[in-house]
């Protein structure tokens, strides 16, 4: 047996860091299906956030149904931690589609098509996440609202304005949801003091941790479904018959097809991926209002730039009860690399930052300026960064039976739910990358790997 000996990039544990997200736990938080870990499965997955689970309600939706003769679980769920207790657990709750933002390099350097199948494919989830919502009937707070991107200065605003400009001239189609405020008007449209300029277009906010254990108790109780948390893999090995070996502290499972779902933590498993994902530290907060005081209720999502048009800014929802949920802030830490860079720590805060947020929304937002608006919850979590800024989905290249979905980029929740979606299906029926409905660019490849160890560290990301 051929085994892969790495040392383990697994979750830190054991976090005093509590996300707002995590504050109402399920039942099904510490699922374990059985006592033991069952000694075989057809499937096992690894990872139980925003993939990982939405794998396993795709697979389960479309395999065939629970049969008594069949002796050990269709599909294994291993997760290091709780359900939901990673980046999905501790993000920024903003499903906001990139129709612009990286469009404009894609296009540049891949053309027109393939530019184009990213932006349609992230556009297309919230539709997709709102129908899934309504037929599984879960509560998770979804809002279907407008993302404003703020600009404090006039070049960043005259620099989007031209891009947005330049895709619509090229005909892409979701670009003419896009809409443009100037100078004059930006602030008072945005209620961002000392807007320069914003674009506007739709966009979704949620409560990912009630997503995800929402659909899981949907599949929880399933005969051919086995969740075990709290159950780190540590390895996996194969066989010269093409069988895997997924070793825990608890024991080994035997399975014939393999799914990483594990995405900062990807390289732990699979290091020939440690240049194509980087676990990268981000910080979130919650901001909240004292008894008794109230502020304007924002009725946008918000991408905020910076006031010097650095890269970086903060992305920030409001929540139904009119608290905020806000994060980002990379501009403030960039420099003090060792605090954010190939950090898988999400057990203390980034120091820089950890106090940026205080009196962010008084800074900010006209209003809010006697609010007493205060941060009740920061937390830090870690994004699996991609070098060419795509995940990476598909078959694990020279690993039969073996597939990966991950490094979404601090950007899954426009690409996580059909991505699943498509490869449960590969892995059901065998089919290729080429016939699913997934942006070509998405397809991981010996070649993208490749191009990632041969570049510089910390390279590429559309630099
Ligand atoms: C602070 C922050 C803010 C963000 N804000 C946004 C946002 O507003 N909008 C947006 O689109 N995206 C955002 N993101 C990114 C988004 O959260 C991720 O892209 C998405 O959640 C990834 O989902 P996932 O299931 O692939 O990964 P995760 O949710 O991280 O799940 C991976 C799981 O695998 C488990 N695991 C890893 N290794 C092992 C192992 N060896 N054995 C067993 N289990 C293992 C982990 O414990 C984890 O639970 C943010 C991320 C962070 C950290």
């Amino acid at each position: 047996m051929a085994t892969d000996t790495t040392t383990p990039i697994l979750p830190a544990l054991n976090s005093a860091l509590l996300p707002f997200w995590r504050t109402e736990l399920d039942p099904l938080d510490s699922l374990r299906t059985t006592p033991s870990l069952p000694s075989q499965s057809d499937i096992v997955i690894i990872g139980a956030g925003y993939s990982g689970v939405t794998l396993a309600y795709y697979l389960l939706k479309n395999l065939p149904p629970a049969d008594d003769s069949h002796p050990h679980p269709t599909i294994t769920l291993l997760e290091a931690r709780q359900i939901c207790s990673g980046a999905t657990g501790r993000n920024g709750g903003h499903l906001r589609p990139d129709i612009y933002g990286h469009i404009p390099k894609y296009i540049e350097r891949f053309g027109l098509e393939a530019g184009v199948e990213i932006a349609d494919f992230e556009w297309n989830h919230i539709q997709a996440l709102k129908d899934l919502l309504l037929e599984e009937d879960i509560d998770c707070e979804f809002n279907l609202t407008r993302n404003m991107n703020v600009y404090f200065d006039e070049a960043s605003g005259a620099k989007a304005k031209s891009a947005m400009d330049k895709l619509l001239a090229q005909g892409v189609k979701v670009a003419d949801d896009l809409h443009f405020t100037g100078a004059k008007s930006a602030e008072g449209i945005s209620g961002v003091k000392g807007a320069k300029a914003c674009i506007s277009y739709t966009s979704g906010t949620l409560w990912p941790y009630k997503f995800i254990l929402g659909l899981l108790s949907k599949i929880a109780g399933d005969k051919r479904l086995n969740v075990q948390t709290s159950t780190p893999v540590t390895s996996v090995g194969t066989s010269s018959e093409g069988l895997h070996t997924i070793t825990t502290p608890r024991g080994t499972i035997q399975a014939s097809k393999v799914i990483y779902a594990t995405n900062a933590y990807t390289s732990g498993l699979l290091p020939e991926y440690a240049a194509n994902i980087v676990p990268c530290r981000g910080i979130c907060c919650h901001i909240a209002l004292p008894e008794g005081k109230t502020a304007p209720f924002l009725p946008y999502s918000y991408a905020l730039g910076t006031e010097k048009g650095l890269p970086g800014g903060s992305y920030l929802i409001s929540r139904p009860d009119g608290s905020i949920i806000v994060g980002g802030a990379s501009h403030t830490f960039k420099s003090a690399r060792e605090q954010w860079y190939s950090a898988v720590d999400d057990t203390t805060l980034i120091e820089p930052t950890k106090d940026y947020y205080n009196d962010y929304m008084q800074r900010t937002f006209r209003g809010w300026e006697d609010s007493g608006a205060y941060v009740k919850q920061i937390w830090t979590g870690i994004m699996g960064y991609s070098y060419d800024s795509n995940p990476h989905i598909g078959e694990v290249p020279n690993k039969p039976g073996q597939y990966i979905c991950a490094g979404f980029n601090g950007h899954g929740m426009p690409v996580i739910l059909l991505a699943a979606k498509e490869l449960a299906d590969m892995v059901r029926t065998g089919k290729s990358f080429a016939d699913t409905k997934m942006p070509r660019l998405f397809r991981t490849s010996e070649e993208r790997i490749q191009k990632a160890q041969s570049g510089p560290e910390g390279g590429d990301i559309l630099a």
